[in-house]
């Protein structure tokens, strides 16, 4: 990230001040041809111009996909800018040149060949980063704070593109999860230091003890459930069995409906696995830390490695980590490249085990950068008769009823779908997971309504248990939320896409 600010601050530097553009003024009227194109000798200082200028383009590109963690995009942008400024170097001075014309010539070989030193430095990292990840990426996870340094002052005052190889390490160097939880010092870096209250909020906010769901709870949702147990819990398990090739993949994306228990999962994960659970919501980072969104990526990512195993479950993560677009502001461009570069970090390093959830209802609004790392995508979906039935039976455990088996089936049945002709055009919606709870929670409101004025003196188990027409009855005011339209544009996502 130094790299890429000190990248960015030359190219701002430099079209501040341009020789060509300031001094044009200042050159004799004899001197320029028609259209203000200049007479022979100063086409070489043009023409350099017009290579600088090209070379500079490719560099501001490769830079942005460098920043993006867009490795190859970055290698071609600037094996470009490298081939520009070669044809550039090789381009000869004309014999005659007046001397003013001289300096600026010189001025733009002094500027090209500095430039081609420094991407030359770039591919090569790039070259090694992309086969030896481990230790570039350690690098930057490694420096801690270059890159919310914002201030123009010191962007401007870096001038040379050396990386400074620091060694990982962080705020806590313990990988036992107690010591790092009890006391998460700040450690001294080449002059940076963790933001203690940071590191405090995380642990006291986002970190996740006790997390109410437990696994039984979650109805259905198999093929999710595999995958997690497979991702997280085991390998948190057994660290031993899953080195190698069955090293847990580090990306997981949880996609579906709205309603259909993607948090609820992710919740489930926490209370069951033995691994430290870091939630990160799109508020927590966007509205509590406003500014510090990007630091608070690079803190959490710096404590959940210290605290490992670890999961960060980011929940409706394409509020967080949508597509660019021209009109985004620095703020958010900068906590994804700063979510990218920490999220490379762990991946390479086989030695860590932090996993990153997401969850959304919108995979298609999520950046492509963030789709790529998040190689398993699993499909949450609408609850089908198997999991109603399931989900019925569990919710009504904890509720005295006299509903019969029959009685449960037919209540599956007619959860169904239905097709609504009063909206054009007709369209079919059927009931998400929390569409069934609150069904639930409606029908066991029915007995407690019939007491009337009762309510107050009645003994709790006194009241009449559930039965199937309390359930009819809350059909008729519960309805069901998910169109079909919708659900179907997931599943197309999800061939095309996802996992399972
Ligand atoms: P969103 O995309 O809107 O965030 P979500 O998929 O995260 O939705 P949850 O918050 O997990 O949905 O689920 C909402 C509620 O629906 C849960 O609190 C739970 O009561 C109920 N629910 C959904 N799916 C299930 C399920 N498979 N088993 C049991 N309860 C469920
Ligand atoms: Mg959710």
């Amino acid at each position: 990230r130094g790299i890429i600010d000190s990248f960015s601050s030359i190219l701002n530097e430099e079209s501040k001040k341009d020789p060509i553009v300031s001094s044009s003024s200042t050159s004799s009227g004899s001197m320029n041809g028609i259209d203000g194109v200049p007479v022979t000798n100063e086409r070489i200082a043009y023409k350099l111009k017009g290579y600088f200028d090209l070379a500079k383009e490719e560099i501001a590109k490769g830079v942005r996909a460098e920043e993006w963690g867009l490795h190859d995009d970055a290698l071609l942008h600037y094996r470009n800018a490298q081939r520009i400024m070669n044809e550039a170097s090789s381009t000869p001075s004309p014999s005659y040149i007046s001397s003013s014309e001289k300096e600026k010539v010189r001025s733009y070989r002094e500027k090209i060949s500095n430039w081609q030193n420094q991407v030359s430095e770039r591919l090569q990292a790039l070259g090694k980063r992309t086969g030896v990840r481990v230790s570039e990426n350690k690098r930057t996870v490694a420096s801690p704070s270059s890159a919310s340094v914002s201030s123009t002052a010191s962007r401007y005052r870096k001038t040379s593109l050396q990386k400074t190889p620091v060694p990982r390490g962080g705020i806590a160097t313990a990988r036992n999860p107690k010591d790092a939880a009890a006391s998460p010092k700040p450690v001294k870096e080449s002059g940076n230091v963790y933001d203690d209250k940071l590191v405090e909020m995380i642990n006291t906010t986002i970190v996740d003890k006790s997390p109410s769901v437990k696994w039984d709870d979650v109805a259905g949702l198999d093929g999710a459930k595999q995958a997690l147990l497979e991702m997280v819990i085991l390998p948190a398990k057994r660290r031993d069995l899953f080195t190698g090739l069955r090293r847990p993949a580090r990306g997981l994306l949880l996609f579906g409906p709205p309603g259909n228990g993607k948090t609820m999962l992710a919740k489930a994960v926490a209370s069951e696995s033995q691994a430290t659970f870091f939630n990160v919501s799109a508020s927590s980072l966007t509205s509590k830390w406003v500014g510090e969104a990007e630091k608070l990526v690079k803190t959490l990512f710096q404590v959940a490695i210290s605290r490992q195993p670890s999961v960060i479950f980011m929940d409706e993560i394409d509020s967080i980590m949508s597509t660019r677009s021209i009109s985004e502001n620095e703020a958010s461009r900068r906590l994804k490249s700063e979510f990218l570069i920490q999220f490379d970090g762990v991946t390479s390093n086989p030695d860590d085990l932090v996993i990153v959830i997401g969850a959304t209802n919108k995979p298609q609004e999520l950046d492509d950068a963030v789709l790529r790392r998040l190689v398993k995508r699993i499909y949450v979906p609408l609850p089908d008769s198997n999991v109603r039935k399931l989900l019925f039976k569990t919710k009504l455990k904890c509720q005295p009823h006299s509903l019969s088996d029959d009685d449960i089936d037919k209540i599956v049945k007619e959860t169904e779908g239905k097709l609504y002709r009063l909206i054009v055009p007709a369209d079919i919606f059927r009931y998400s997971g929390s569409d069934l709870q609150a069904l639930c929670e409606e029908a066991a409101m029915m007995p407690i309504r019939e007491l009337g004025a009762d309510i107050l003196t009645v003994q709790a188990n006194k009241v009449r248990p559930l039965r199937y027409d309390d359930f009819r009855k809350s059909m008729a005011v519960i309805r069901p939320s998910l169109s079909k339209s919708k659900w179907e544009e997931l599943e197309r996502w999800n061939s095309e896409f996802g996992s399972n």
